[in-house]
């Protein structure tokens, strides 16, 4: 934290980092992870001489990039090719590798490598056909996701690096997501700066963080899930109710029939401490079907989703309310696959406008894993990492 942290969070410094301290003390298995967590100033970070520097001036600074960038962390395949200086995307492509995975009801790692080694070569040959020119940087994501996967995608952008003689960045995957709400203001020339500090909620199929965006883009973790992510909690209630993966997307199409209050799901630590957690939830829902006959279940089978829905987004939207009333911050953000969801975009805007804050709504095409939202974090994000470049599985969004 810099100097101007208590200025930033509006409360003494103190009672922030004592709200802080309840999140972390004690939650998790492994001490070591903390040691080394969310606290760290910028300078511990890693971040020095301009890299401190306001969020404008380090986009001014790296204007005129043509930046190609690639995501391979999980299960979508995409490239994309920024100009930094028209800020637009002459070129973006995604393949999602969700019907490939449909019968294992979930993300099988070693064939979502595969078919990123498979799928790779083609999107490239669709970027080379549309002649947009050469890139003077390949950004890649670096973490985190799955080994195989990071590997694919990092190897190839190691050749495509060599082949047009340019360097190699390796972006954080979930600070990418955590910037892609900015990408449309950004991209509109519209100064960020007088909306942070921003409080963001990513919530994806691999995670869940509510987090502060400082004034120079350090990132301070609030909150983030004991168990589950809450689309892994979408996914697997999804298939316990006989629904296909990706389940947050058939969730809330069946839920758009259903009554979100028909059934009484748990929402865990609710009006209290910064932590979320998803178990309870799926536990509920079990026990709940166990209870009904299948005819019962395939007759209320759109109330059982709403009531789902609603409870994953009001276990989310509890730790923003809470945010908001603990941290001073100037925006609200939403990122990451869930939240394409209608329903949370729906509550979240409700809740920004009660707080009188700005919303910043990652649009819909960069909600899930997308190659732009990287080409965007490698142009203006302090921590992005130059060559040479290795991937990490368990990166953390402050990393
Ligand atoms: P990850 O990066 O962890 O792979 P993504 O950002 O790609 O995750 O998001 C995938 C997750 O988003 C899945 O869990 C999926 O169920 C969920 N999801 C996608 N669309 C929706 C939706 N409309 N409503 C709720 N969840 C959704
Ligand atoms: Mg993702």
């Amino acid at each position: 934290m810099g100097a101007n942290a208590t200025a930033f969070f509006g409360l003494p410094l103190a009672a922030n980092v004592g709200a802080l301290d309840r999140t972390f003390a004690g939650d998790d298995a492994n001490p070591r992870h903390f040691r080394k967590s969310p606290y760290k100033t910028a300078r511990q970070a890693g971040i020095s001489g301009d890299h401190t520097g306001k969020v404008h001036r380090r986009i001014c600074q790296r204007k005129n990039m043509k930046i190609l960038s690639l995501e391979s962390s999980c299960d979508d395949s995409s490239l994309a090719f920024l100009d930094t200086e028209r800020r637009i995307f002459p070129f973006e492509k995604n393949h999602s590798q969700a019907l490939l995975h449909r019968e294992y009801g979930g993300v099988f790692p070693n064939l979502a490598a595969r078919e990123h080694g498979r799928v790779f070569p083609e999107l490239i040959a669709a970027w080379e056909s549309c002649a947009c020119g050469p890139p003077d940087r390949i950004a890649v994501t670096r973490g985190p996701g799955l080994p195989g996967c990071l590997a694919v995608g990092l190897g190839v952008a190691q050749s495509l690096a060599r082949r047009h003689g340019c360097d190699l960045l390796g972006v954080n995957h979930l600070r990418a997501h955590a910037l892609s709400p900015f990408l449309p203001l950004w991209q509109q020339n519209v100064p960020i700066e007088p909306l942070l500090p921003h409080l963001g909620l990513l919530v994806s199929g691999g995670n869940t963080l509510l987090f502060i965006v400082g004034e120079d883009f350090q990132f301070q973790l609030l909150a983030r899930t004991l168990d589950d992510a809450a689309g892994e909690a979408l996914d697997k209630g999804a298939r316990m109710l006989g629904l296909p993966y990706p389940g947050g997307v058939e969730i809330e199409r069946l839920a758009a029939n259903g009554d979100p209050a028909a059934f009484a799901f748990p929402r865990a630590f609710r009006g209290r401490d910064l932590k979320f957690s998803f178990s309870g939830l799926k536990t509920s829902l079990l026990y709940r079907l166990k209870k009904m006959s299948s005819a019962e279940i395939d007759e209320r089978r759109a109330n059982l989703c709403a009531s789902y829905q609603e409870a994953v987004c009001d276990a989310l939207l509890d730790k923003v309310d809470y945010a908001i009333r603990n941290f001073f911050c100037r925006s609200l953000g939403l990122s990451g696959g869930v939240s394409q969801n209608g329903r949370l975009r729906k509550k979240i805007t409700q809740i920004a406008a009660a707080a009188e804050l700005s919303l910043l709504l990652a649009p819909e095409k960069y909600c899930g894993d997308n190659a732009s939202m990287v080409a965007f974090a490698a142009a203006v994000d302090p921590m992005v990492i130059a060559a040479p470049v290795a991937f990490d599985p368990n990166l953390k969004i402050y990393e």
